[in-house]
């Protein structure tokens, strides 16, 4: 219930940046090109959108990324996500699950197959759940800080 609560919160954090964001693409001079929002591109991806448009699709199966959105035909292939998604899940999961574990170990001592059968599961399904997100995450950064391929000319 708690979690649910902080997620709210981190969505409507998230919408005041993207306001905030907006604002100050309009304010930059005309002869440069405006400013990719970064808070946009991170929230996009985190919904597994594209970047840019936030409507088309970011991955055509569980985690390969679309050459182009099916939506804005913004090119996507320059991504270089690589081990960082996985690496960004272990981090995460590692320092969620690790100290449940130890919770659950000193309060209650269940049989062990029932501790592990529960964390196991747990610590499964929460990688299968931020992966994705968080390869989008990777992604938009990447696009927003115009790394790679991104650059526009
Ligand atoms: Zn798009």
């Amino acid at each position: 219930m708690a979690r649910s609560g902080a997620h709210t919160t981190g969505v409507h954090l998230h919408r005041h940046e993207i306001m905030r964001d907006t604002q100050t693409d309009t304010a930059t001079d005309d002869t440069a090109l405006p400013q990719r929002s970064l808070s946009r591109a991170l929230l996009f991806g985190w919904r597994r959108r594209c970047p840019k448009c936030g409507r088309g699709p970011l991955l055509r199966s569980y985690l390969k990324v679309h050459d182009r959105c099916p939506v804005c035909r913004e090119e996507l292939h320059h991504h270089r996500a690589d081990d960082g998604p996985a690496y960004l899940t272990i981090l995460i999961v590692g320092h969620i699950m690790i100290p449940l574990l130890h919770l659950a170990f000193v309060r209650w001592r269940p049989e062990p197959l029932v501790l592990f059968t529960i964390f196991a599961v747990g610590a499964v399904a929460l990688s299968l759940y931020l992966l994705p997100r968080l390869k989008g995450i990777v992604v938009g950064f990447q696009w927003a800080r115009e790394m790679h391929g991104f650059t526009r000319s």
